[in-house]
């Protein structure tokens, strides 16, 4: 009994050491991420380099974690930041508090929040995993900027 036990053992054992390892070594390897990963927030603006962003809070409104935090503020009509009247003064998302549910992203009526196929992410500190407009909104486009210079 223990001998077949032990043949059932070394079994399992000759037929995995042959197989290629699953360990990926990353950073240097980088698995394919499923089509649908929600990761990082990311931020977005319109061609025009105005931010999409129009500080509705709908996307904190329907956070089940609580974990976004927006002040809003009316756009100055010679010089809007955002395609609305107001725009997000402060935009920020607690990613250790994030569940990744994307729940935000599908309430947002103007596509500015989405969740990138991104999943490094790492502090030593909680504050750091605090994500504000610096790190979320996408950089200004320099074509645009050229054209308004
Ligand atoms: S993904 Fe979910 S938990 Fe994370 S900020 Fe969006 S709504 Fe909140
Ligand atoms: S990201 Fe979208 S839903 Fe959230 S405040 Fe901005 S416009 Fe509204």
């Amino acid at each position: 009994m223990a001998f077949l036990e032990f043949a059932r053992g070394l079994k399992v054992t000759l037929s995995t050491m042959l197989k290629p390892p699953t360990t990926i070594q990353q950073p240097e390897e980088r698995r394919v991420l499923p089509e649908r990963f929600r990761g990082k927030h990311a931020l977005h603006r319109y061609e025009n380099n105005l931010e999409r962003c129009i500080g509705c809070f709908l996307c904190a409104g329907a956070c089940p974690a609580e974990c976004i935090y927006i002040e809003a503020a009316e756009n100055d009509p010679n010089n809007p930041v955002s395609a609305g009247e107001r725009y997000a003064r402060i935009y920020e998302i607690d990613e250790l508090r994030c569940i990744f549910c994307g729940f935000c992203e599908e309430a947002c009526p103007t596509g500015a929040i989405t969740l990138e196929p991104v999943f490094e992410m790492s502090d030593y500190e909680r504050g750091g995993m605090i994500f504000d407009k610096a790190i979320l909104l996408d950089p200004p486009r320099p074509q645009a900027v050229a054209a308004e210079t």
